[in-house]
């Protein structure tokens, strides 16, 4: 039973898929120290076993998930925040500690983590950084990369190295190896502890909130905001569906409707000029300011965006980043992809920077419903869109393998020249980058080309659309506003 816990991570996966894959790890370890991950990977070299890393398991595409087994290396226990630093204003922790925890922790020091993910109550310092993710403060900050001063990582032959001087300041530093495992999904590396840059806390922050009819009113604030001198520190787009899902658990939440919440934070003076900035920017655009209380209790629920899983057997998440020029043509696709494949999709997205907006549709599936799976065809489909419009799917993992040579062209070789460097006998967290591995350690039928891989979720797409009716999860009435 722990072990089937271990067999998915956030992600909804039919159980079709163990025909195809062996989710169930054979072992879970929950080391404490460097040095158990360290003999815990020899010690899986040794026995012929893949290791496979996993933190919280929030991620969206099967990432932390075997795929033939082995043991499944739980670094959660591995949460000490081993030192705080006031001076040179840095942390050092454990790679198992969840960033929401620790954005506290520096918080009651006076102190500032500038990023953090969405999913930051559960997803940890390790996961995010292996996810090369964005989230919470890319807009102003950048993403995790920015402020990492170094980490320690067990390599695939269970060597332990660090990827920099941990006694050089970040903005001093010159050469080191951490934009390497920035990223790599786990392919080449545990990230085991991590020094991190912090920021003197801004002064102060204000959490605002806008209203459009619907979320076409809003396609044009993302593409404003980019094109302004404004600079918040989180802007994200909401639509009608997604506060309609969200109604449907938690009835004195907001009406359904186009909802923009936009963030700034530094010296009062600043936030206030900002604030007057955006309000006339919405104003122009259409939007209405909402009440302060409303515009707060969003900022605070920021890390609870899915309560609608409850709704059905099963939740999927995706996520793509494009230009932020395309945002509007990105909502018209995704909108003409979810009708054609008769799915009820939320769409809610945020500013990565000035250049690019992320964009995370989801839907409610019904994991064990003999055709539920065939919904997967829309992340599919979703990528596709992205592609064509100049952005790119984020996430790699069991079923989004197919993706990484589109997604990184000429450096796929650089990736495969690494990772056969470090990991010869393709054993830390294998099969799922570059080839989708199966369970089955036979000729041929061994790895599912990433073509086939596609070309199959192309097929499911085909079926749903002969599905004579649509899934619909809520009804949506945006009434006046
Ligand atoms: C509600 C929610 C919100 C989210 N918000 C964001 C967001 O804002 N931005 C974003 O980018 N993503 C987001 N995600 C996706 C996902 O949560 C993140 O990518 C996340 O940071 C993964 O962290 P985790 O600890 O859960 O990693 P896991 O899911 O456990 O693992 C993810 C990958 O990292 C590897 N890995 C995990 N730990 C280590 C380690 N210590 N060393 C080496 N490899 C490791 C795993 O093998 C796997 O490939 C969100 C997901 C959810 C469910």
């Amino acid at each position: 039973m722990e072990r089937l816990i271990y067999s998915h991570d956030f992600a909804s996966l039919p159980k079709l898929a163990l025909l195809q894959w062996k989710m169930i790890p054979d072992f879970v370890a929950l080391p404490k120290t460097v040095e158990e991950v360290s003999r815990l990977v020899q010690f899986a070299y040794e026995a012929g076993l893949p290791i496979i890393p996993r933190g919280g398991g929030t991620g969206l595409v099967g990432g932390a998930v075997p795929n033939r087994g082995g043991i499944l290396l739980d670094l959660r226990r591995m949460d000490r925040v081993e030192s705080v630093d006031p001076e040179r204003r840095t942390v050092r922790v454990q790679a198992g500690r969840a960033w929401k925890e620790l954005a506290d922790l520096v918080a009651s020091r006076g102190m500032f983590l500038p990023v953090v993910p969405l999913g930051a109550p559960a997803s940890t310092i390790g996961g995010w950084i292996a996810n090369g993710g964005v989230g919470i403060g890319s807009y102003k900050y950048g993403d995790a990369r920015d402020y990492l001063v170094e980490m320690e990582v067990v390599l695939p032959s269970g060597e332990i190295v660090h990827t920099a001087d941990r006694t050089v300041d970040l903005a001093v530093a010159y050469a080191n190896l951490n934009p390497a495992f920035f990223g790599s999904e786990g392919t080449i590396g545990v990230i085991t502890s991590v020094s991190l840059q912090l920021l003197p806390k801004p002064e102060s922050l204000t959490p605002l909130s806008y209203s459009f009819k619907d979320l076409w009113a809003a396609r044009d604030v993302p593409g404003a905001i980019a094109g302004s001198d404004l600079e918040p520190y989180h802007a994200a787009v909401m639509d009608p569906t997604h506060l309609a899902l969200v109604k449907a658990v938690r009835p004195d939440s907001p009406e359904p409707q186009g909802l923009v919440n936009v963030v700034f934070e530094g010296p009062r003076d600043e936030v206030t000029a900002s604030e007057k900035e955006m309000d006339a920017l919405v104003s122009g655009l259409g939007g209405k300011k909402l009440a302060e209380t409303l515009a707060r209790s969003q900022w605070e629920g920021r890390f609870d965006l899915y309560p609608a899983r409850r709704i059905s057997g099963g939740l999927v998440i995706t996520q793509a980043e494009f230009p932020v020029a395309r945002f509007p043509d990105m909502l018209r696709r995704t909108s003409r992809i979810g009708k054609k494949l008769r799915m009820q999709v939320a769409v809610n997205s945020f500013l990565v920077d000035g250049n690019s907006v992320a964009v995370e549709p989801y839907f409610l599936m019904e994991e064990q419903a003999p055709l539920g799976p065939l919904t997967l065809a829309f992340v599919k489909k979703f990528g596709d869109a992205a592609f064509a419009l100049g952005g790119h799917p984020r996430g790699l993992g069991l079923f989004t393998a197919f993706n990484f040579r589109k997604m990184h062209r000429g450096a796929t070789g650089i990736y495969e020249a690494v990772k056969s460097q470090l990991d010869p006998y393709r054993k830390m967290n294998p099969g799922k980058m570059t080839e989708v591995w199966t369970r089955y350690d036979l000729p041929i039928v061994n790895v599912i080309p990433p073509e086939i891989m596609g070309f199959g979720l192309d097929v499911a797409a085909a079926v749903r659309r002969l599905k004579p009716t649509s899934d619909r999860y809520v009804t949506i009435e945006t009434g006046g506003r």
